[in-house]
């Protein structure tokens, strides 16, 4: 018996399209993608300030089934990816499906289904929630006195405001994130003067971003094999290299990386007194690291300024710094990073039995393999709580996640069950299991990082990326509540 199925995808980021072509190609035809945007695309949408580009090499930040001969370099710059997600949403029929301007306010399981809200009216009921709505996505702004009264123009890295003229103009950057650092890049030479205001130095692997010659493009597109072949090899090296290598603080791996940042700075930082304030104070990776061949070079412009002091407060002509000097500026950049715990938030979410989200993550967000909640069954999250966040791949991870997820779908189209979702018990072991094990991982070893927690323990997928992939490749349904 096959028994249809009304799906949900909330999002359309790279998660959501991915949600929204397997779907598809797994034959369920009824599906409503809800993108509160007007355009789709997530982070490569909203993330548009200069310097923007992934730090994972293209060839992997690729879904498997979309290769793109035609990525323009190693890591591709923000527009890329964007235009990238555009063209495979178009070419896999997605665009009809999304919903535009429409963003869910209230997800409500009653009678067995989900009644979904949307902020410009309207309800409709579905069997399956797909929620892909993100891990960075909603903009964290630093509590510093007198913001408000800044004279020039002051905005979040992911909230560019494009009218605001920077030749010339004095800008500061707030922050030393991977934002930061590429923002950094870009400006130092254009802007007139700019400033980065640096609360924690932070460990830089150079590692170069050459562009694909005409000829790789070219091969690339006569033998899509060498591109699935380049593919498999980043992963194989990324896995290896560092997904594998940080959940283990004491590995080889760790310890390499920590030496080629270390001698990034002693080569390429030539005065001492700078060199010792970009010099961080913990161990390299503890941090999600910071990917960058030029970030020295641009911090070094006889143009950019360092500045360790820390803010005080802004004022109307600028940053007024500890020390008590003004610095004036024209633009003021928050590269501050985002709220990480919010996930479907601000989605009032209520369950089976009227229990709200909100009351399930009173303490924090947590979720069965970061996939499922108990008691919110056939509501299912890609990049959710907990998840493999680093220096690799989402688009694979979310890739996981989701055929993970088709296979409890399978069992409510078959009629083998009507709802479906991790147990209490199952979900306690797993988050159990994942506070011990995130003891051993680089993340502990004395950093303050967007990964720690309140209670200062990763909210990240502590184990190797093989046993991710192990544990994705089939659901344990004893760890589920199937109710018939
Ligand atoms: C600057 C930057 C660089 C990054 N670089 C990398 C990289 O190199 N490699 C990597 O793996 N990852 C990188 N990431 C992480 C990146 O966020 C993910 O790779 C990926 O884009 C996430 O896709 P997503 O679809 O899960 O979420 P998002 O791209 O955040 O998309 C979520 C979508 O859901 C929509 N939405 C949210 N709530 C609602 C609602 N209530 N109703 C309707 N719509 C809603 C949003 O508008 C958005 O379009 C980067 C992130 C940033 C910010």
């Amino acid at each position: 018996m096959t028994r249809p199925l009304r799906f949900a995808v909330i999002g359309a980021g790279m998660a959501g399209i991915l949600s929204a072509i397997e779907l598809r190609q797994a034959g369920f035809d009824d599906v409503v993608v809800y993108e509160k945007a007007d355009t789709l695309g997530g982070t490569w949408r909203e993330n548009t300030y200069p310097g923007v580009a992934c730090d994972v090499p293209s060839h992997l930040y690729s879904y498997s089934f979309a290769p793109n001969p035609d990525w323009s370099h190693t890591f591709s710059p923000g527009p890329e990816i964007r235009e990238y997600l555009e063209r495979v949403a178009r070419e896999h029929g997605v665009l009809e499906r999304i919903r535009f301007g429409t963003e869910v306010t209230r997800l409500e399981r009653s009678n067995g289904r989900w009644t979904v809200e949307a902020a410009r009216g309207g309800r409709e009921h579905v069997d399956v929630v797909i929620a892909a709505t993100g891990v960075l996505h909603h903009p964290a702004y630093p509590d510093i006195e007198g913001l408000d009264d800044f004279g020039g123009a002051v905005f979040h890295s992911a909230r560019w405001d494009h009218r605001v003229p920077l030749e010339g103009a004095r800008v500061g950057v707030v922050g030393t994130g991977s934002s930061a650092v590429q923002i950094v890049r870009a400006l130092a030479g254009a802007a007139g003067r700019l400033d980065l205001y640096q609360r924690t130095a932070q460990w830089v692997l150079p590692v170069p971003n050459p562009a694909f010659t005409d000829e790789e493009r070219a091969r690339y597109r006569a033998q899509p094999e060498a591109m699935r072949d380049l593919r498999e090899e980043l992963s194989k090296t990324f896995t290896e290299g560092f997904a594998n290598a940080v959940v283990d603080a004491e590995s080889p791996q760790v310890k390499m990386l920590e030496e080629l940042c270390r001698a990034n700075l002693e080569t390429n930082v030539v005065d001492p007194e700078l060199r010792e304030k970009l010099r961080p104070g913990y161990r390299a990776a503890c941090k999600r690291l910071i990917i960058s061949p030029h970030f020295y070079e641009a911090i070094q412009h006889p143009n950019a300024r360092l500045v360790t002091d820390a803010i005080v407060r802004v004022e109307r002509e600028g940053v007024r710094t500890v020390d008590g000097e003004l610095h004036e500026l024209d633009v003021l950049v928050l590269a501050t990073g985002f709220r990480v715990d919010r996930f479907l938030r601000p989605i009032e979410v209520t369950g089976r039995g009227g229990v709200s989200l909100d009351t399930a993550w009173a303490k924090r967000p947590t979720a069965y393999l970061s996939i499922s909640v108990p008691e919110f069954p056939n509501l299912f999250m890609l990049n959710g709580p907990n998840g493999p966040v680093g220096n690799f791949s989402l688009i694979d991870v979310a890739e996981l996640q989701f055929a993970y997820v088709m296979q409890l779908v399978e069992r409510l189209a078959e009629g083998a069950a009507r709802e479906v979702c991790a147990s209490q018990p199952a979900t306690e072991r797993f988050e159990a299991a994942r506070v011990e094990a995130a003891q051993k991982t680089v993340w502990v070893t004395g950093c303050r990082s967007w990964y720690l927690d309140d209670r200062g323990i990763p909210a990240a997928w502590p184990w190797t990326m093989d046993r991710f992939r192990e544990e994705m490749a089939a659901p344990r349904l004893e760890d589920y509540d199937l109710v018939r």
